[in-house]
């Protein structure tokens, strides 16, 4: 069955397209005037110290939902299976590896491909194939590494002491960025990228709030949104975006207009979407159901301190990764069990994602706890966020339709 784009997608969409295409452009512009290219794992808390030192950072784990979308990942998974590595570890693993030791050279590749490392910046946290794709990468790339360390804590038992080893790591690689590139780090660049990060934050919060309102004004299948999240914090941009898209929402919640007409089903959709196929999310609308919140909704529920900038950017590194590798079951359910609620949930959906290991763990628990405390029922399907060899269509079109008439006849309608 073919799947229809959605109709109904914010106008933000056209500037989010811009800033896509721009951060890709900017960052082989920085090749060719000389700037430096730094490589560095995803939802890195230290985004802020390259933009204050005019270094183009570049995450390998935020190209590889692109390939998804655009169908180069096949590709790269070919070629990284070609170099010995299975197919059973981790999608964005997979094409960042195929990517970074073929794909890179050639052509024709999307937004013309990433530009080659000047560094690599590799911390010692996040999940295991984060850190073998940067392991990967040095051995291959052969430039400048620091491999700086961060402690793997839960976000609920993260003291000060974790604070105070994360600064002493953080003031070896501006060392380090210092002695390579000659730009020094200025402390008052610094704290405005921290101001832009927190504004930037609060924003984020204040939309997703808004997901609240029924009708939900926008769905799951804008969460490209976060694209400025993971890659332009720190700057104006990310700042200037996110409010455009807080106006558009908020005059939709004030004219009450729903992104389906006769919203009849919030739903609640656990783990990553499938890159390779987010008309997926379109799918709902079949039942007047929309997809309200999801895993990523509170990614970015933090505050910085600007008055603190190197202990506020390590607090963010530490829990970079929120909802993933460091976080307990406990506090996973506890924001999950919120979400539920405040998004007046009706049902979830959990993607048991091949790929992803660290997320789906738990799930069966999450199911058993939001039937058990909030009476809230959930179904999960196979998939992979990257794959789409590793999703059947129809297998989830059978399991969603039964869960669907389920939550319909739940509510009487
Ligand atoms: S967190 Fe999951 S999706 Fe991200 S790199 Fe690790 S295993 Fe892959």
């Amino acid at each position: 069955m073919e799947l229809k784009k959605t109709r109904k997608r914010l106008q933000a969409n056209k500037r989010l397209r811009e800033i896509i295409t721009d951060f890709y452009a900017d960052g082989h512009r920085a090749k060719a005037e000389g700037r430096p290219v730094v490589w560095i794992p995803p939802m890195n808390g230290l985004i802020e110290l390259f933009y204050a030192m005019d270094i183009h950072p570049v995450f390998p784990e935020n190209w590889a939902p692109l390939c998804a979308a655009i169908g180069t990942n096949r590709q790269n998974f070919t070629s990284a299976a070609e170099r010995g590595f299975s197919g059973d570890l981790c999608g964005y693993f997979r094409n960042n590896v195929g990517y970074a030791l073929a794909g890179i050279e050639e052509a024709n590749q999307p937004l013309g491909g990433l530009p080659k490392p000047d560094f690599l910046i590799s911390f010692g946290a996040g999940c295991i194939p984060t850190q073998k794709t940067f392991q990967v990468l040095c051995d291959h790339f052969r430039v400048p590494v620091i491999r700086a360390d961060l402690p793997q804590v839960a976000m609920e038992e993260i003291k000060e002491h974790h604070i105070r080893y994360g600064v002493v790591q953080t003031e070896r690689i501006v060392r380090f960025l210092e002695e390579k590139t000659g730009h020094r780090l200025d402390m008052n660049r610094l704290r405005q990228a921290v101001v832009y990060t927190d504004e930037a934050c609060r924003l984020w919060d204040e939309i997703m709030a808004l997901r609240a309102t029924v009708p939900a004004p926008f769905s799951a299948a804008e969460i490209g949104i976060m694209f400025v999240m993971v890659t332009r914090h720190g700057t104006k941009i990310a700042v200037d975006f996110l409010r455009e898209v807080l106006a558009e929402v908020k005059e939709k919640v004030a004219r009450g207009e729903g992104v389906i007409p006769h919203e009849r089903l919030r739903l609640f959709w656990d783990n990553i979407p499938l890159w390779h196929n987010m008309a997926v999310f379109n799918y709902f609308e079949k039942w007047d159901a929309v997809v309200v919140a999801e895993t990523y909704s509170a990614a970015w529920s933090l505050r910085l301190d600007p008055e603190r900038p190197m202990e506020t950017l390590v607090y963010k590194s530490l829990v970079s990764y929120p909802l993933v590798s460091c976080v307990s079951l406990e506090k996973r359910l506890e924001l999950i069990v919120k979400a539920v609620r405040e998004y007046k949930i009706d049902g979830a959906i959990l993607h048991s994602n091949r790929s992803c290991k660290p997320i789906s763990m738990g799930q069966m628990d999450i199911g058993r706890v939001l039937a058990e405390k909030l009476g809230c029922p959930s179904v999960m399907f196979d998939g992979d966020h990257m794959d789409g060899d590793r999703f059947s269509f129809a297998q989830f079109q059978t399991r969603i339709d039964a869960f669907m008439e389920m939550l319909l006849e739940r509510k009487n309608l």
